[in-house]
């Protein structure tokens, strides 16, 4: 098995990864990685473990261990990235999805930025026919987008802002619509904009509009119930608070863990409800049956790609645009 595997800062070192030779793991062909705002903010960071980047694949199963439900050599799947440490209180406590110490790909263990991977069983999830690759590669952020929802308790008829337009604000913004509530997506990025128009959501605002101004025109006055605030969306957060009515619940959560100032006394004077949430673990069969269902149109998000050898270049290429406060393209790696 060979790996992009993260030696020091802004180096990547293509190595042979070692696994022990007795294991009850399902060996993975990797066909699709992803490369995300979290892979560069790791790539970068001086305090990032020695890994193999990659937080997002897919697969095809080539060798079976032990009797999988259903999943046979051959078959395409989708691994699970997220695993509870199985130490802390809670995963003592068999309350696995409140994980203080939740173990991510490409972060606390090698990720899928390697042509094969040997994956715990249970992480593994039969893609089905109707399922495409591409489609396949968001079923995180779906997840994800599924936890903030219900995190925050949002219900039907609900005003929700989206601050930020990236593949991850649409996906939720969407999930949002087909949930019945009612999103306002708001961005400073054009491109993303026109895309959110593209995939049917009805309240979108862009850089020309004044948001404030807008949402309440929306909400007859009372501003949303809800924000969510999309990590890498270079927008000022207070920009985001202004939108929230008295005593809104607001989340911060994205794909990455990119740092962010607060205004904390215009929070303390709305008496803010705040959330922080970074995981969607729990919820991927249920987001594999949202894409087979089609309640989601992905059609309209983009993924740059690039190959397997040509990895380095681009993880220093979309460093260049975080620098810079550019768009950071999510970036398929093809593996086969
Ligand atoms: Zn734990």
């Amino acid at each position: 098995m060979k790996g992009w595997k993260l030696t020091k800062p802004l180096t990547l070192t293509e190595q042979e990864i070692t696994v022990k030779e007795k294991t009850n793991k399902t060996k993975v062909k990797v066909t699709k990685a992803l490369l995300t705002l979290s892979d560069v903010l790791n790539f970068s960071n001086e305090e990032s473990n020695n890994m193999v980047l990659g937080s997002y694949g897919i697969g095809i199963v080539s060798e079976v261990n032990s009797n999988l439900f259903g999943i046979e050599k051959g078959s395409h799947v989708y691994i699970e990235p997220n695993h509870p440490c199985g130490e802390c209180f809670n995963c003592k406590n068999d309350e696995q999805i409140k994980c203080s110490n939740m173990q991510t790909a490409g972060e606390d263990y090698n990720g899928f930025l390697s042509d094969f991977v040997m994956a715990d069983p249970s992480s593994l999830y039969l893609l089905p026919n109707s399922v495409s690759n591409f489609s396949a590669l968001f079923i995180s952020h779906i997840s994800l987008a599924i936890s903030v929802i219900d995190e925050l308790g949002i219900q039907k008829g609900d005003y929700v802002s989206i601050i930020g337009g990236n593949n991850f604000a649409n996906i939720l913004t969407q999930l949002l619509i087909y949930y019945q509530a009612v999103p306002i997506l708001a961005t400073l990025n054009e491109e993303d904009y026109q895309i959110a128009k593209e995939s049917g959501i009805y309240y979108v605002l862009g850089p020309e509009d004044s948001w404030q101004k807008e949402v309440s025109s929306i909400t007859g006055g009372r501003m949303t119930k809800f924000v969510v605030y999309v990590s890498d969306c270079n927008i000022p957060t207070n920009k985001a608070f202004a939108l929230a009515s008295y005593n809104a619940g607001i989340a911060f959560t994205g794909t990455s863990y990119k740092n962010l100032s607060l205004p904390t006394a215009q929070a303390m004077k709305k008496q803010l409800d705040i959330h922080f949430i970074n995981s969607g673990y729990g919820n991927t069969a249920t987001s594999i049956n949202l894409i087979a269902n089609k309640a989601l149109d992905l059609s309209h998000l983009k993924l740059d790609s690039t190959t397997f050898d040509n990895v380095p270049n681009t993880l220093h290429s979309m460093l260049k645009n975080l620098e810079e406060n550019d768009k950071i393209y999510e970036t398929i790696v093809d593996l086969i």
